[in-house]
């Protein structure tokens, strides 16, 4: 009888992970190198977005930068980590890539290469599978958080304005598997370089009770 390292149900494919768990490692794999980008707003506060705003005493100061760039080290350093455990157990060599953010890639798309042999064959999958779950978890923390990876991820209310200084306020939704947040009612688009800025508008107006301002259109 087996049981799935990750979720401890039983696993009648007789693998470490059970196919379940196999799918969202990978899922939660695709994802690190875009929550990875999604960071980069937070390592330049004042020149990402949010030109034209004109709330309380300009733009909020985004705390723990120095905290952000350490998580982007730590993402690259436990990814490359685990594919060096992989290549070291399964006997295989592979050259590191160049800049920071390759090396990210890189990791990323070697451990997908070797998921199959992960789920099936490697006593540390249940390990890597927690790790790689919290990693994700963590990040999205910062860049969308509420993430709800059925239903779409709930973002918060559309912090656009119309000619006349309304908020737009409609519900905004993060539809899984796409980059970018659309408002269905006013058509704004909030790419991933604009969510720090959102999140911190959406944090600033519960209730969209505060006084109108002015946001650059798409
Ligand atoms: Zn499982
Ligand atoms: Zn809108």
């Amino acid at each position: 009888m087996n049981l799935c390292l990750l979720c401890d149900k039983h696993d009648a494919m007789g693998g470490y992970l059970c196919p379940g768990c196999t799918k969202a490692t990978v899922v939660r794999l695709e994802c690190l190198p875009g929550l990875y980008d999604g960071l980069l707003p937070f390592l330049a506060p004042s020149t990402a977005v949010g030109q034209g705003r004109s709330g309380k005493g300009g733009p909020a100061p985004l705390p723990v930068v120095e905290s952000i760039l350490d998580l982007r080290g730590v993402m690259v350093g436990q990814l490359e980590d685990w594919l060096s455990a992989v290549r070291q157990e399964r006997g295989m060599r592979g050259p590191r890539q160049g800049g920071v953010d390759g090396r990210l890639a890189g990791a990323v798309s070697g451990l997908l290469r070797n998921m199959p042999w992960i789920a099936v064959s490697w006593s540390q999958a249940g390990a890597f599978a927690e790790e790689i779950r919290d990693l994700a978890r963590d990040v999205k923390s910062i860049v969308a958080p509420a993430v709800d990876e059925v239903r779409g991820t709930r973002v918060g209310n559309c912090q656009s304005v119309d000619v006349s200084g309304a908020i737009c306020g409609a519900v905004l939704r993060l539809v899984p598997g796409d980059r970018v947040v659309h408002c269905d009612w006013c058509g704004m688009n909030w790419p991933p370089a604009t969510w720090a800025q959102l999140k911190t508008w959406i944090d600033e107006s519960p209730g969209l009770s505060h006084p109108p301002v002015i946001v650059s259109a798409p």
